[in-house]
């Protein structure tokens, strides 16, 4: 009989810390292999709970509860940065095959740490300085202008605030700080690298992102990316040192900004599948969350090519409202050939949470734009009375 590369995988138990949309989406491919999967989250609601073999509550931050989750899963990994180092130290020293690893999450989990990690490693990024609290910033008052960055726990924009004085930071940012210059930004790619048990790695094309100003979160992205080819290969250059100097298993997503000037900096980096991949299930022969599952377990990598063009659009709750939620989905959209939507199944909404995104896919990148300005009039979340 035929054996293929997965078939010492299937009853393999996978442990998730994290059961939100990105642990949702890995699970797909989990199904797939026939894992036996365990999701860790305190949300009884959690996007990922209803497509698990088991689902844990408790509190992936708490060493004990992390350490506790591990002893029954073969394989460890992460859907969201802010779990505890030390339960994935514990795990590993139990035995357990924990990818990314606790020094890799320690590291990724702090963006001082990860400046300096560039730094040291000759990877391009913005000149910093890193401080502690309000009366740091204000002891290098002489960068200002700046963006200043909390070390830890932001996320989507919430820890960062471009400010003309340290006078003008909100009373949270009395915390380690990292003091960036602000950077004159011409273009804001992704590009997600895999690295596996073996050490074998590959990288997934480049996307462009483009923000929402107001919620300094990623409103669409899109791929490929038409930019000279010189600047596209040092940002590929640049991910896959970085995965590689960090000892990443798994996926490194890597975001960078591109000045008016021709640099490419790293911006900030997360080794786990992320919000710039979502496209890459329709859209790429292989899906970041198949690529990190192949990544982790010690199969081949996948073909992370484009198939089509692509444009990804998040949908986010409602500027105004907040309650039980549904999606509403209206004709032209609805029958739109090369319109994939994913709900996540978020019971309830608040203004800009992300309850779901959408992909189009297109032969080229001007229509799938265009199919995607029309879907996006056609598609939002309403708050059930
Ligand atoms: P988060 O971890 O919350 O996503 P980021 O560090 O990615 O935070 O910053 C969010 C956004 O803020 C970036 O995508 C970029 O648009 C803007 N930004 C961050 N750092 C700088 C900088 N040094 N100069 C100019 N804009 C920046």
């Amino acid at each position: 009989m035929m054996q293929t590369a997965t078939d010492g995988l299937s009853g393999l138990r996978l442990g998730i810390a994290g059961g939100g949309q990105l642990g949702r989406m890995l699970l797909a491919p989990c199904q797939a292999w026939g894992l036996y999967t365990r999701v860790l989250d305190p949300d009884d609601d959690a996007p990922a709970r209803n497509q698990c073999t088991e689902f844990v509550q408790g509190d992936f931050r708490q060493a004990d509860t992390l350490t506790q989750f591990a002893q029954g899963c073969d394989v460890l990994t992460v859907e969201i940065e802010q779990v505890s180092a030390e339960g994935l130290e514990r795990a590993e020293a139990a035995g357990v095959a924990v990818h990314p690893s606790a020094a890799v999450l320690r590291l990724f989990q702090d963006k001082g740490l990860q400046k300096q990690f560039y730094f040291d490693n000759d990877i391009p990024t913005a000149p910093f300085v890193l401080t502690d609290g309000l009366a740091g910033a204000r002891a290098h008052a002489g960068r200002f202008p700046a963006v200043v960055k909390l070390r830890t726990l932001g996320y989507d924009g919430k820890g960062v605030a471009v400010v003309d004085t340290p006078a003008q930071l909100p009373p949270h940012f009395d915390a380690p700080l990292v003091i960036e210059d602000k950077v004159d930004i011409a273009h804001e790619i992704a590009i997600i690298v895999a690295r596996s048990t073996s050490g074998e790695v590959r990288a997934f094309p480049p996307v462009g992102m483009t923000f929402d100003p107001q919620a300094n979160l990623v409103d669409t992205l899109y791929a490929p990316v038409s930019l000279p080819a010189a600047l596209l290969h040092r940002a590929d250059d640049l991910a896959l040192r970085a995965a590689e100097r960090a000892g990443v298993v798994g996926l490194l997503a890597v975001e960078f900004f591109l000045t008016h000037d021709n640099q490419v900096l790293v911006n900030e980096a997360a080794p786990r599948p992320h919000n710039s991949g979502h496209h890459t299930i329709e859209a790429c022969h292989t899906s970041q969350y198949m690529q990190h599952l192949r990544a982790i377990t010690g199969q081949p990598l996948g073909d992370p090519s484009l198939k089509a063009a692509a444009v990804m659009v998040n949908i986010l709750g409602a500027p105004q409202g907040a309650g039980p939620a549904r999606l509403v989905v209206d004709e032209p959209a609805a029958s739109m050939t090369g319109l994939f939507v994913h709900w996540y199944g978020k019971t309830h909404t608040r203004p800009k949470r992300k309850m779901g995104h959408f992909t189009v896919t297109a032969p080229t990148l001007a229509e799938a734009r265009a199919k995607a300005e029309v879907a996006r009039q056609c598609i939002r979340v309403e708050v059930v009375d």
